[in-house]
């Protein structure tokens, strides 16, 4: 009896295709050809770099308070029983110095990043709770390796099985790193993150529809801000355009908003559950 032995490489092959499968079963969102493990490792690395970037990303060295505020508020999000990864990724929150930039950000593996400019533009708990839900929501649906692995395709994933370039995934580390180019997120991205902050924030003490009033802010500086104005508005109105040019139209999401809210049978919220009183006095703890 004899048989027919594959080769090394095509058995590593078919290994790699089996896997690509299965991964694609197992997430709605498209294929990720990464281990939740990777999305960890990878956050870990950006956050490295990031804390090294000091001129880009200022690190606030002020009020610990305020680090502390945001890392309970997270730690209460993921006890959602929508978010799966709470095990696996650290869900660390810190705070950037800079009042000019309305917006925070999220690595895989679940390393968020809150601007000052974010805590001081929003208005009460609920709202911020909102953004850090959605923060969350990218890492837990793992949309920037999901994005990596349609940048580098299925193509990287052969060479790297056919034994071609075995430093393939070294470079896709490297690239992903330069620049944080992962960070921007498609238009779908930011309307799943948004549904699925509303879920999370269904079984926390805050408003699940609060990231509305968020988005109606961002309209209204946007709308009130003349354009190339010099006004006191303009730094503001600098950081609505970058949040908008990598964000869906904030109308549609404040709809999408309402849908949900009505799809939920949510009574109008109340200061109980938007919490604006004790946000005033973490934001006096501000600069
Ligand atoms: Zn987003």
């Amino acid at each position: 009896m004899h048989h027919y032995r594959i080769p090394l490489r095509f058995r590593l092959l078919f290994s790699v295709i089996t896997a690509l499968s299965l991964v694609s079963l197992h997430c709605s969102g498209g294929i990720n050809m990464f281990s939740t493990e990777t999305d960890a490792q990878l956050g870990k690395q950006m956050d490295d770099q990031i804390r090294r970037n000091p001129q880009e990303y200022p690190i606030f060295r002020g009020n610990p308070a305020i680090r502390q505020y945001l890392q309970d508020m997270t730690n209460t999000i993921i006890r959602s029983e929508h978010v799966q990864y709470r095990g696996i990724f650290p869900y660390i929150v810190e705070v950037i110095h800079d009042d000019n930039t309305i917006n925070a950000f999220c690595t895989p593996g679940g390393y968020i990043y809150v601007y000052t400019g974010l805590m001081k533009a929003v208005d009460n708990e609920a709202t911020l709770a909102g953004v850090m839900g959605h923060e969350i929501a990218h890492a837990e649906r793992r949309h920037g390796t999901s994005r990596m692995t349609k940048a580098y395709g299925l193509q990287i994933l052969l060479q790297v099985a056919l034994g071609q370039n075995p430093s393939q995934l070294a470079t896709i580390g490297a690239n992903l790193f330069s620049g944080l180019a992962l960070l921007k997120n498609s238009r779908m991205d930011e309307e799943e993150a948004d549904a699925y902050s509303f879920k999370y924030l269904q079984s926390t003490p805050w408003y699940p529809g609060a990231i509305k009033f968020f988005f109606e802010k961002v309209m209204a500086a946007s709308g009130r801000a003349p354009q190339g104005s010099q006004s006191t508005l303009s730094a503001i109105s600098s950081s609505v355009e970058r949040l908008l040019s990598t964000h869906p139209l904030p109308q549609d999401r404040i709809d999408a908003t309402n849908r949900r809210i009505a799809e939920a049978n949510l009574p109008p919220p109340s200061e109980t559950n938007l919490r604006s009183v004790p946000y005033r006095r973490i934001r006096q703890l501000l600069p």
